[in-house]
């Protein structure tokens, strides 16, 4: 079965005579019309094609990663409650020069480190609950479509090339980020795409393509030897993967500027059609005041969780709140996620619970995944309620 194959009710003939017209309508057919997304109906059809944007390979995994992939995962969970085939795509970002960096002071070729880095990270990820995507791109195997879409760009008139680049016309995304130019100037710079490079015309263009230098993974290119751009790299694996108007592009909130606007808008203009019906920015995880990120050192790692706590304890830390908000991570947090799935798990164990509880649960992960609401409803109705929002957490 392929991967687009959808799943589908069993009755393929219907009923002919009014004799036959026996039984109850199935309701739950309704359900895949049910979905909200940030507050907008996001109404599926048999599939629903998933973009995560996903790690670059260079180091650890910490909590804020792992919040957006089990997000992701609970969305495809949803989805497939509802009746609906999810596909999930999850690229690997391993052109990067962080990742090159990474490798050469470690003496150890970029994609070889990459894979090293990619099983320890399938390994946390697995003892999270995180499905394995249907599809793992790696950026390495997709330059060719970058240069398609470096070509098509060129074509629509939406880049110019120039001294081994091409460079995308960033002056639509900026419009539709809705930033002001000093707040974009500031994510652009700190994001490196070097707003102050005095080589493009604009402060917000963006490459496609670029050099690449003797340390630097490098391509032959109509343009020169070079390598993608980050924001290209995604761009490109989306659509070879998935197509266009996927129904929901995934990341972390610090990918909403630059990278899932210049993501979005390149595509837009390549093919003249939208990326995404919908995109969730999973809200970002603190400590001690600040974001957690490799690159302050400000982190909690999910392998030092794992080592002291349950799995499902972790992931319920993750869930237990609205997807798209920041929070702050301390200890106690965990200690009182875990005490929460031991109540879950002595509410599941009981007989009681109505359809209507379950159906209850059932309404409030469709409405813009309210997890916190559904945990609420299980835990005070236990029985086939809870032990139905176990399942589609992964958490049982
Ligand atoms: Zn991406």
């Amino acid at each position: 079965m392929s991967a687009f194959a959808a799943s589908g009710p069993a009755l393929t003939s219907g009923v002919v005579g009014l004799e036959g017209r026996v039984g109850d309508p199935d309701e739950s057919v309704l359900r895949s019309a049910s979905l909200r997304i940030g507050g907008s109906p996001l109404p599926l059809l048999a599939v629903a094609r998933v973009y995560v944007c996903g790690i670059t390979p260079y180091d650890v995994t910490h909590l804020g990663h792992a919040a957006t992939f089990v997000w992701a995962d609970v969305l495809a969970s949803v989805i497939r409650m509802a009746g609906v085939q999810p596909v999930v795509c999850r690229n690997v970002t391993d052109v990067d020069d962080v990742l090159t960096r990474a490798a050469r002071t470690r003496g150890r070729h970029y994609d070889e480190y990459a894979l090293g880095q990619e099983f320890v990270f399938h390994q946390h990820m697995s003892r999270l609950g995180v499905r394995r995507p249907d599809s793992e791109p790696r950026a390495r195997h997709h330059v060719t479509h970058v240069q398609q879409l470096a070509a098509a760009l060129l074509t629509s008139g939406h880049a110019y090339a120039r001294d081994g680049h091409v460079w995308f016309r960033g002056a639509g995304a900026l419009a539709a980020s809705g930033l002001t130019r000093e707040q974009a100037l500031v994510l652009s710079a700190d994001y490196g795409d070097q707003p102050d490079d005095p080589r493009k015309d604009d402060p917000f263009d963006v490459p496609v393509w670029r050099p690449s230098d003797e340390y630097d993974p490098a391509w032959p290119s109509p343009w020169g030897w070079g390598r993608p751009g980050w924001h290209a790299e995604c761009a490109a694996m989306a659509v070879a993967v998935l197509g266009h108007g996927i129904d929901a592009l995934v990341g972390g909130d610090d990918l909403t500027f630059p990278h899932h606007a210049y993501q979005s808008a390149m595509v837009e203009a390549a093919a003249g059609l939208p990326l995404a019906r919908s995109i969730l920015h999973v809200g970002g995880v603190h400590q001690d005041g600040a974001k957690m990120a490799k690159s302050t050192g400000n982190l909690t790692l999910v392998g030092d969780l794992l080592e002291t706590h349950a799995p499902a304890a972790v992931r319920l830390l993750l869930l237990d709140r609205r997807w798209d908000e920041p929070w702050e991570f301390s200890a106690p947090h965990l200690d009182e996620a875990a005490r929460r799935l031991d109540r879950l798990y002595a509410a599941a164990g009981g007989s009681t619970s109505s359809d209507s509880a379950a159906g209850a649960v059932t309404a409030r992960l469709l409405d813009d995944l309210d997890v916190p609401g559904a945990l609420d409803i299980a835990e005070s109705e236990g029985g086939a309620a809870a032990r139905q929002l176990l399942a589609t957490l992964s958490l049982s």
